[in-house]
């Protein structure tokens, strides 16, 4: 049987996507040895410039190290790259999204082959992913409609598109009566779940907590303008983590005019403060060093995150995409100013999380992963992490702590 070696570059939906080829794969055996294998599928990643550099490096290096190998080419940088790698001959073969799951019949081609499909397919395959034996990750849609100035995604990953609400509930009711208790709702855009099935994550949110051994539901990401009051209603149910990562990018107004976002700083901080009272951790995503982010901008920026109520942040230091609309924008900010406004911004938002794990530091509901020599890993309900000492095995346990030690390090409990 000739050897299939995958690739991953990016994302945890890229990740994921890599999974479904793999679960597809069926007259091929998988090798984790790439200098020994018949094809290697380059599930690539073209978020900045760097990443596509990175994606042609590993290329290049693959027909050095191992020249009889057919390189395939799939994943976000075969539509952006893809044509012209394959015109240039670097790769055997490019697959869009879309054909991922005929890669079994796609790799039987003997001719080289550039099948980019179209970016309105939504995979049949529902992957999840597993962290220990009670936490699961489950994809429950694709692509994005906003256009925001420095994002790529979505030339590369099509509009928003929903998995089934039935497929979705069928996983999770599978997964569920296996044991799993804690489920992650991921995708590209997270919060743009069901538009298109006339439905809306909240509705799912309410299924799913109705099946049997649902606990507790988590989303990786929700945009401030997908929060409506159905959604917020949810809140206080007891199945719900209590944190919300909600993606602010910016806190300048200015700012987020040019990064084409939707929110606006005077909404996001009410909307925050509403979530907050209900006794919420909040986290976001922030870009820094975006061009135009001059002086004042970031001084009422910082201030701004100053007021808010976070407790988790995702800093990301700008790095130019080109074909995106902030790729030609001026003034440039330096690498080592960016920097240094990463550093002012993770310090400032790990002050803020000590100080509300000084003040959450009971009633800790934790799901505790697999552990080693008596430690166990967890999260509790407000996502921060939590070592637990014990000589029981508490692997893939549920416990409530009480008056948890906490330092600035993190949490800690002895049970
Ligand atoms: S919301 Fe903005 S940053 Fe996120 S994928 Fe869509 S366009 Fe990109």
């Amino acid at each position: 049987m000739q050897k299939v070696y995958f690739k991953t570059f990016g994302c945890r939906t890229n990740q994921f996507d890599t999974q479904v080829m793999m679960s597809k794969l069926k007259d091929y055996e998988l090798t984790d040895d790439e200098l020994n294998s018949d094809y290697i599928v380059v599930n690539s990643c073209t978020v900045t410039n760097g990443a596509d550099s990175s994606v042609r490096n590993y290329i290049s290096s693959m027909k050095r190290k191992n020249p009889d190998a057919k390189v395939i080419l799939a994943g976000c940088g075969s539509h952006s790259k893809g044509e012209s790698l394959f015109e240039d001959k670097k790769v055997f073969g490019v697959i869009g999204h879309s054909e991922k799951e005929n890669i079994n019949t796609v790799l039987k081609n003997e001719q080289p082959f550039y099948q980019i499909g179209d970016l309105e397919h939504i995979d049949t395959t529902i992957v999840e992913e597993f962290v220990g034996k009670s936490r699961a990750f489950i994809k429950i849609q694709e692509g994005c409609d906003f256009a925001c100035s420095y994002c790529i995604i979505p030339q590369v990953r099509g509009a928003a598109r929903s998995h089934k609400e039935e497929t979705i509930l069928e996983q999770i009711n599978k997964l569920a009566s296996n044991g799993f208790g804690e489920f992650i709702l991921t995708g590209t855009n997270v919060g743009s779940y069901g538009k298109d099935h006339n439905t809306s994550m909240a509705k799912l949110l309410k299924k799913m907590s109705q099946i049997r051994g649902v606990r507790r539901i988590r989303i990786g990401s929700l945009e401030p303008i997908q929060i409506d009051d159905e959604f917020m209603e949810l809140l206080s149910e007891p199945w719900m983590a209590k944190q919300l990562h909600i993606a602010l990018q910016h806190t300048s107004d200015k700012m987020l005019k040019l990064m084409n976002r939707r929110n606006t700083y005077k909404t996001d901080v009410a909307l925050f403060n509403r979530i907050a009272a209900k006794g919420y951790a909040l986290g976001t995503d922030f870009i820094v060093g975006h061009p135009g982010e001059d002086e004042k901008e970031w001084k009422e920026a910082i201030d701004r995150v100053k007021e808010l109520p976070l407790t988790h942040v995702h800093a990301f230091s700008y790095s130019k995409r080109d074909n995106t609309a902030s790729a030609t924008m001026k003034p440039e900010i330096r690498g080592n100013i960016a920097k240094e406004r990463h550093k002012e911004l993770t310090t400032l938002i790990k002050a803020k999380n000590y100080a509300f794990r000084r003040s959450h530091n009971s009633g800790l509901e934790v799901l505790l992963e697999s552990g080693k020599e008596g430690i166990f890993h967890g999260f509790d309900q407000y996502f921060n992490k939590i070592t637990v000492k014990s000589d029981e095995d508490l692997s893939a346990n549920w416990v409530r702590l009480e008056d948890v030690e906490v330092s600035h390090e993190g949490n800690k409990a002895k049970i």
